[in-house]
């Protein structure tokens, strides 16, 4: 493939993944962004694998090609739905340690370059790796405190900004060192390049470890703008046009998501990063179970009866549901009620589940429709008007601690107030807290009924009985 084809091919990946990027901000049309960017992909990859630079060691990368996508087939293929920010974190780790690889491959290669365009060169190199090595080793985190492996706490070391201020004040140091070294006949820059991936680990490390579990939705955003910025480091570094302006789309998209996750949880973008958000205070956050008094539990039958004597019912589905694969009956349900006359909508928090979007995508999977899920804004003022909100699987989100008590590590958080409608109906299997871990007031009000067991078993068995 000439030159000439490669770049064309390069533009039309890029327009096809700017188009990606705008189709998967609404659902009605994420499928055919999803196409845009697989398309965009193929392109790319093509023109890469047949482009003049690679093509002479082209069995290498067939090689390499088949191995890490029979690997990446056999793993999205087993992979639960629950277990998908897990999958995403790791993926992110491995842009990021690809970034760290080429950037020291590169280094070791040597250049032709001097002067300006040498230092220019060392910069992009240094950074690549920094970034690299950041995104890296704060995912292998991300991935540990997802999947349960690490506990939700967050690691408040004591003079944790100083220590921070430190780490970056001795990497723009090594920066110097490093691009000083490779000036001078016999320089070691070798050796301020090792130093500072040490310090972009640890880095890494002690930044994600030292936010708190409600807080892991900007975190995880943010390692996808890293892994973006990362990429797009490479790019620099091998002088490949396509990967720096991929890397600055998946960045900059990221850093969007992550201030919008940020305003979703009313939280200073800043502060999160720094961390100590999510912190448990001294006192046992919003009381334990045994001091805000019983709960009511609640029958199948009676459920029944309050959905179908409902009017306006509104459903606010969390984390359990996906655990639960509840997402088929819930649309039997709505469809049912519906069909009784029954208004029944879905309200969506902005970090409901496990990742972005979450919901929506279980909700798609199952075909409700989409004009009759909310964003949260669109309907947290209608809650008065709300005969019953059935909460599946939510805890978090639906947590009045948010609002009430300013010691509570979600404190500011905005949430479904469910409250304030006639009567809630909260599907969970026991008295457990959600990922923040925080103990529900909402669970002791006395229009809160508790419906216990497994959501799509409880789900199941009232679908029997409206039907
Ligand atoms: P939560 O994690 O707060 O609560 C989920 C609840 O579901 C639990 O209390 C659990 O209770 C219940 N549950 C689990 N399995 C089942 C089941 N099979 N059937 C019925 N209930 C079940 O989830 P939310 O969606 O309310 O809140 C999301 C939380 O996750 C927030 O704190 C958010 O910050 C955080 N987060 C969100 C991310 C995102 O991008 N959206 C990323 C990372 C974290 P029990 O065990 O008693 O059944």
């Amino acid at each position: 493939m000439s030159e000439g084809l490669v770049t064309a091919s390069y533009i039309g990946a890029i327009v096809l993944f700017i188009l990606t990027l705008g189709g998967l901000s609404h659902q009605e049309s994420a499928r055919k962004g999803n196409l845009y960017g697989i398309i965009g992909m193929a392109l790319a990859i093509l023109a890469t694998v047949f482009g003049p630079e690679v093509f002479n060691n082209i069995h290498i990368i067939i090689a390499t090609m088949l191995i890490g996508g029979t690997i990446g087939i056999i793993l999205a293929k087993r992979v639960a739905m629950t277990q998908m920010p897990e999958l995403v974190a790791i993926l992110h780790s491995f842009v990021g340690l690809a970034a760290v690889l080429v950037g020291y491959v590169n280094f070791m290669g040597g250049s032709s370059l001097i002067g300006v365009e040498k230092t220019i060169h060392e910069v992009e190199i240094y950074v690549g790796i920094l970034i690299g090595a950041i995104t890296f080793s704060g995912s292998v985190i991300a991935f540990g405190k997802l999947s349960g492996k690490i506990g939700g706490n967050p690691l408040m070391l004591p003079a944790r900004h100083w220590l921070n201020l430190g780490l970056l004040i001795a990497s723009i140091y090594f920066c110097y060192d490093f691009v000083h070294q490779g000036h001078l006949d016999g320089g070691n820059a070798m050796m301020p390049l090792m130093i500072m991936t040490a310090i972009a680990l640890i880095f890494g490390i002690h930044m994600v470890l030292a936010i708190g579990g409600a807080d892991m939705p900007v975190v995880v955003s943010m390692l996808n703008s890293y892994s973006g910025w990362a990429a797009s480091a490479t790019g620099f570094m091998l002088g490949n046009d396509l990967l720096i302006v991929v890397g600055a789309l998946v960045g900059s998209s990221g850093a969007i998501l992550s201030y919008i996750m940020c305003r979703a949880m009313n939280r200073n973008f800043f502060s999160v990063i720094a961390g100590g958000f999510g912190t448990t205070s001294g006192a046992v956050p919003s009381g334990s179970s045994e001091e805000q008094g019983e709960v009511i539990s609640i029958e199948t039958h009676e459920v029944a009866e309050l959905l179908l004597d409902a009017k306006e019912v509104m459903i606010i589905p969390g984390y359990g549901m996906a655990v639960a694969q509840a997402q088929h009956t819930v649309h039997e349900i709505t469809q049912t009620l519906r069909d009784k006359k029954i208004n029944v909508r879905f309200g969506i928090h902005p970090v409901a589940g496990r990742m972005p979007g979450h919901m929506n995508v279980l909700l798609a999977e199952a075909r409700v429709p989409y004009d009759i899920v909310y964003e949260m804004d669109e309907i947290n003022d209608d809650f008065p008007d709300i005969d019953v909100s059935v909460i599946i699987g939510a805890n978090d989100i639906v947590n009045p601690s948010a609002q009430e008590d300013p010691n509570s590590p979600i404190a500011g958080m905005p949430v479904m107030e469910c409250w304030k409608g006639k009567t809630t109906v909260v599907l969970k299997r026991g008295m457990a807290t959600g990922y923040a871990g925080v103990q529900n007031p909402l669970f002791f009000k006395e229009n809160t009924r508790m419906y216990f067991g497994d959501a799509k078993q409880s789900l199941d068995s009232v679908l029997k009985e409206i039907l």
